[in-house]
């Protein structure tokens, strides 16, 4: 009897530990729900009158009879590039808030991809160009338009030409977009996105944490003030979305190759393919 009353306490205390870490894992993804609708509701709190600020920045620097004079324009435009930085960093939180919560809706449309990606490089040309770099787009067409929510690549070629921009300080960029392998008659599409530049490159021992959300290398951060070390964990987490995987290869004062390789299901090879518009 003593026997059965032993193991009856027994799995009593096993039962009572497993209750006990259940709980404690409720209590836990409560925090964790808590912390998404905190961040949630301050960015978007931060969002709106950071956009009224904004608006009426931008409309009086760009017009022509507001009567600034160079100062006033001069501080104005410092104030709206600042604010934009500002508004860039809270549009980052709240897509670090989405995928941690697994809240990112995917709305995938038919998209001249090569058109498209070949417009985003572009869109940081002149950013470049001021920095003294030159950058060179090569984004053939593809067999076909594919199926992708266009807002997610966007936001994968924007962050990894935006670093190349901002770690290089001699040199050029190269941002190609090609099939790679057999590319299937029927199916997705093999494709890898790569963003190659002659900066200041990424010791060996850093390349795989610099996806890590939040980490920055140190030669980095001594370069360049403006950085969070947040839109490499955003790439990584968005080309995981798609189903894809990012990699890097580097080496310090040489530069930095980054590669996404997807494959997109391609949207019927006959549709007429073009790139959408950036709304
Ligand atoms: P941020 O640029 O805001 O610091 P990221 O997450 O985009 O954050 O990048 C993380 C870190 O990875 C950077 O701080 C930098 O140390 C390194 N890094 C990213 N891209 C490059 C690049 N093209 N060349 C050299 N270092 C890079």
């Amino acid at each position: 009897l003593s026997l059965v009353a032993s193991q009856f306490a027994a799995a009593l205390a096993v039962s009572e530990a497993l209750a006990a870490e259940r709980h404690r894992a409720e209590a836990l993804a409560e925090l964790d729900r808590a912390k998404t609708a905190f961040f949630s509701d301050i960015s978007h709190e931060l969002r709106t009158p950071l956009t009224l600020l904004l608006g009426p920045l931008e409309d009086v620097l760009a017009d022509p009879g507001a009567g600034l004079t160079g100062t006033t324009r001069d501080g104005l435009a410092l104030a709206l590039r600042n604010g934009q930085r500002l508004e860039r960093l809270v549009d980052d939180v709240m897509d670090v808030v989405r995928l941690e919560a697994g809240a990112v809706v995917q709305a995938p449309q038919p998209v001249d991809l090569a058109a498209f990606t070949a417009e985003l490089a572009g869109v940081l040309r002149a950013a470049a160009e001021r920095a003294g770099l030159s950058l060179h787009v090569d984004c053939p067409p593809l067999p076909a338009p594919v199926l992708v929510d266009p807002r997610i690549w966007e936001k994968v070629v924007l962050n990894l030409v935006a670093n190349a921009v901002k770690y290089t300080f001699v040199g050029h960029i190269d941002v190609v977009l090609r099939t790679v392998g057999e590319v299937p008659g029927t199916g997705p599409l093999p494709l890898e996105l790569t963003v190659r530049d002659t900066g200041i490159g990424i010791p060996a021992a850093e390349q795989a944490r610099v996806f890590d959300r939040f980490h920055r290398v140190l030669d980095a951060r001594a370069r360049t003030r403006e950085g969070t070390g947040i839109g490499l964990s955003l790439v990584r987490d968005l080309v995981q979305l798609l189903g894809g995987e990012v990699t890097v290869d580097s080496a310090p004062g040489r530069g930095s190759t980054f590669t996404a390789r997807v494959d997109l299901p391609a949207a019927g090879f006959a549709a007429e393919g073009r790139a959408p518009s950036a709304a």
